[in-house]
């Protein structure tokens, strides 16, 4: 006898329950997904220079709260109502993103804008004890890893790009070019480069720390010291690569770090890594009001640890989160989030919440580049630096942890939609300057009047750099 569905269906009523429950989780799902989809932006642009962004507001680890923010000179003005943003501003251009949620921009302290084009070297592997090994400047018996600068602007902007359409709004480190994301760096030749100044030291104990600091051994001595270069004037903060492996070198770098930091009061301090920091160092990040920038997956991928984050979190230090670069680093901070917290299950039993991550990514990013009351977040006065992403549950940081470079509804830097999910809005409403499309997203410049190049040279000069949207061949977070 040939069994059908339907003789079944006689044969056992309880089945027809069934096939109605599956039938009905179905229609739920399929509800979902057109759902997922159709998450909309409704917009009106008038001539006019203020700003209305409607939407689940993110203003603390505590949740959202639905209201409406309203933006003028490319800041926050005022946050409040929607009903009473909008009677006080009738004339503003409204982005009504009520279904969605409304983050500050994520703040990434530590990339390397000129570096990070290329995908890993496949042969890298988690070996390291010092950065100066991979590097190739602490003996021939350390496999090089192989990494390769950027030189044209166009392949630049293609790097700040991939960070913009995953919801960054500042990028701290060496390089990088005008426009787009905020850049944070510090140049002695040409002091208004960068848009927030950071001394975003690299080598702070010179191009090889291993050869610089050969004379210590560990345990130190009371007496031992030694300073980093520090070449910015006083006042601009200070955000070296320090401790950077799991050797006695790294441990020497973060003691003799913060000793210098004890010494020279006066500017804002970070430390990029610490990976090496003793504990004791650890428990000095708080009085010394040092920020951790911890990049795990970075980490990982060379010297297969990372910081105890519980553990520093348990002495008060401050932690913010950055990706490094693409070669061991992940593509975004999304990313990274999710590297974060694949760490924490495996390693912490579940100690980080999804709001530790966004609050590191947000304010704690800000503080360490020492721009904390300048963005960062969503309040009067702030940089209108906003992120906007799909809501899918109650939970906007559950939401941040899963969110792909397509939840990113739209990013704005001081004020100005930058890029967007074009599947959220109506394009023919945006503002004209945001008709480039790459893949599902949509990108708002004016090639002519900022950029040497064109939309299509953007496209075709990047067919070999680490894609926009895809996190293929991202160094390892095991
Ligand atoms: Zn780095």
């Amino acid at each position: 006898m040939i069994y059908t569905q339907a003789n079944a269906i006689k044969q056992e009523p309880m089945k027809v329950v069934l096939v109605a429950v599956q039938f009905l989780v179905l229609l739920v799902l399929f509800g979902c997904e057109s759902t997922r989809h159709s998450q909309r932006c409704d917009v009106s642009i008038r001539q006019s220079d203020e700003t209305i962004i409607i939407g689940n507001l993110i203003k603390d680890t505590s949740g959202s709260e639905y209201g409406a923010i309203l933006i003028r000179d490319s800041r926050i003005v005022d946050i409040g109502e929607t009903k009473d943003i909008k009677s006080k501003a009738p004339d503003a251009s409204v982005f009504d993103c009520s279904s969605s949620y409304i983050s500050p921009g994520l703040i990434n302290p530590h990339e390397h804008p000129d570096w990070s084009g290329g995908f890993p070297d496949p042969m890298t592997r988690p070996v390291y004890s010092h950065r100066d090994q991979w590097r190739g400047v602490a003996g021939p018996e350390y496999y090089k890893v192989k990494f390769e600068r950027v030189e044209e602007d166009v392949q630049k902007f293609w790097i700040e790009l991939r960070h913009l359409l995953s919801g960054t709004t500042t990028l701290a480190g060496s390089g990088g070019i005008a426009g787009l994301v905020k850049n944070a760096g510090y140049s002695e030749e040409d002091k208004s480069r960068y848009f927030y100044p950071a001394d975003m030291e690299t080598f702070p104990y010179g191009f090889s720390a291993t050869e610089e600091l050969m004379d210590f051994s560990c345990p130190l001595a009371a007496t031992d010291s030694r300073d980093p270069e520090v070449d910015s004037p006083a006042g601009t903060c200070y955000v070296p690569h320090i401790a950077e492996g799991t050797n006695c070198t790294a441990e020497i770098e973060g003691k003799f770090y913060l000793d210098y930091v004890s010494k020279n009061p006066g500017r804002r301090y970070s430390l990029i890594h610490g990976v090496g920091l003793s504990r004791s160092d650890v428990e000095r990040l708080k009085g010394l009001d040092v920020t951790l920038i911890w990049s795990p997956r970075s980490n990982v991928a060379l010297y297969g640890s990372t910081v105890d984050i519980p553990n520093a979190l348990r002495a008060g230090a401050r932690v913010a989160i950055s990706t490094d670069w693409s070669y061991s680093g992940s593509y975004n901070l999304l990313e990274e989030f999710r590297c974060a917290e694949h760490i924490d299950n495996a390693k912490w039993d579940d100690h980080l919440s999804g709001g530790d991550y966004w609050r590191m990514a947000t304010e704690h990013g800000a503080y360490s580049l020492s721009v904390e009351n300048l963005t960062g977040k969503l309040e009067q006065g702030f940089a209108a630096d906003i992120m906007i992403f799909r809501r899918r549950t109650n939970d906007p940081f559950a939401d941040l942890l899963s969110s792909q470079v397509s939840d990113v509804i739209a990013t704005f830097v001081d004020g100005e939609l930058l890029s967007g999910y074009s599947g959220s809005f109506d394009l023919s409403k945006l503002p004209a300057q945001c008709s480039h499309h790459i893949g599902q997203h949509f990108i708002c410049v004016d090639y002519a009047r900022d950029y040497s190049f064109s939309h299509e040279e953007l496209l075709s000069s990047n067919k070999e750099a680490v894609p926009l949207f895809s996190p293929d061949r991202q160094a390892n977070c095991e």
